[in-house]
């Protein structure tokens, strides 16, 4: 007997959900529902500048109005910093990461100096302009409470944990690229973590067996594997999925308004109206 699955849907409460997010969430909810398991729902809302607790409400209603019931209580990003400061201090500590000090300014006029840097799916990958800092001058920096944030270093961390993959129910197994996303941030100069940190943290805590999540979010992966790896965590299957796309063919955001989920709600549209749009 396979153990049954566990699933999250995990939104960041930034704005309302839309058809592209229903999607998401009921791939994990059915996934989870058909295989016996267990749907999860985590609030993503480390991003304390951009999170409304009126969004976090809006989106446990929405999904309650799409039949799309979690178990157990939401898990809050919020209330998890002590584990991201944990997993980061562990990384530190084998300086698997590095202090950055580089405002996005220095880093755009970088990498237009050096005639343009590989340009990953999240922008130009980081030049490493700290990579190269010697220690006393980090310390430096660091003594004098210069703002940072802290960025994998790929090289060391890959060096440690060796080839990687990982497998994805849709799209097969993948060898691990760490050049893809290159040295990303995983603490943030403002709020001291980082989206990829909190995930991988939140994935292990959670006991999450399946990631499933859009397609868009596939490059992170290579990122999270590579974390996992370090971090000890066990390695979760993925399924990413297709993505929504808008009449233009870009995919939806949470601009457009005409369709989020309330909106469709409130002139009078069932949800199986829902699920069609999502076909
Ligand atoms: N919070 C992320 C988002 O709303 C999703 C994270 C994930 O599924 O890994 O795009």
């Amino acid at each position: 007997m396979p153990t049954p699955p566990v699933t999250r849907f995990a939104p960041s409460p930034t704005g309302r959900l839309h058809l592209g997010h229903a999607l998401a969430a009921k791939v994990a909810h059915d996934l989870a529902r058909n295989g016996g398991g267990t749907f999860l729902l985590r609030h993503e809302d480390i991003d304390t500048n951009r999170s409304r607790p009126e969004y976090l409400t809006g989106i446990e209603d929405d999904l309650r109005w799409l039949g799309l019931n979690w178990d157990g209580v939401p898990l809050l990003q919020s209330t998890r910093t002590l584990a991201y400061e944990a997993a980061l201090a562990q990384l530190t500590h084998r300086e698997m990461v590095y202090p950055c000090f580089c405002t996005r300014r220095e880093i755009i006029e970088e990498t237009s100096r050096i005639g343009g840097a590989p340009h990953g799916p999240e922008g130009p990958v980081y030049p490493g302009t700290c990579k190269t800092l010697t220690k006393s001058q980090r310390e430096e920096r660091l003594f004098i409470g210069t703002p940072h944030s802290w960025r994998l270093d790929s090289t060391l961390a890959t060096q440690t944990t060796g080839h990687l993959t990982f497998s994805d129910l849709i799209h097969g197994t993948h060898p691990v690229d760490p050049d893809l996303l290159g040295d990303v941030i995983l603490a943030r100069k403002d709020i001291g973590t980082a989206y990829h940190l909190a995930v991988v943290v939140d994935d292990a805590f959670q006991k999450i067996t399946h990631v499933t999540r859009g397609e868009d979010l596939l490059p992170s992966t290579h990122v999270h594997r590579i974390l996992q790896a370090l971090l000890s965590f066990p390695e979760p299957l993925y399924l990413h999925h297709r993505l929504l796309l808008d009449d233009q063919g870009k995919r939806l955001a949470k601009r457009h308004d005409s369709f989020s989920i309330s909106t469709l709600r409130q002139s009078g549209f069932p949800p199986d109206e829902i699920w069609r749009r999502c076909r």
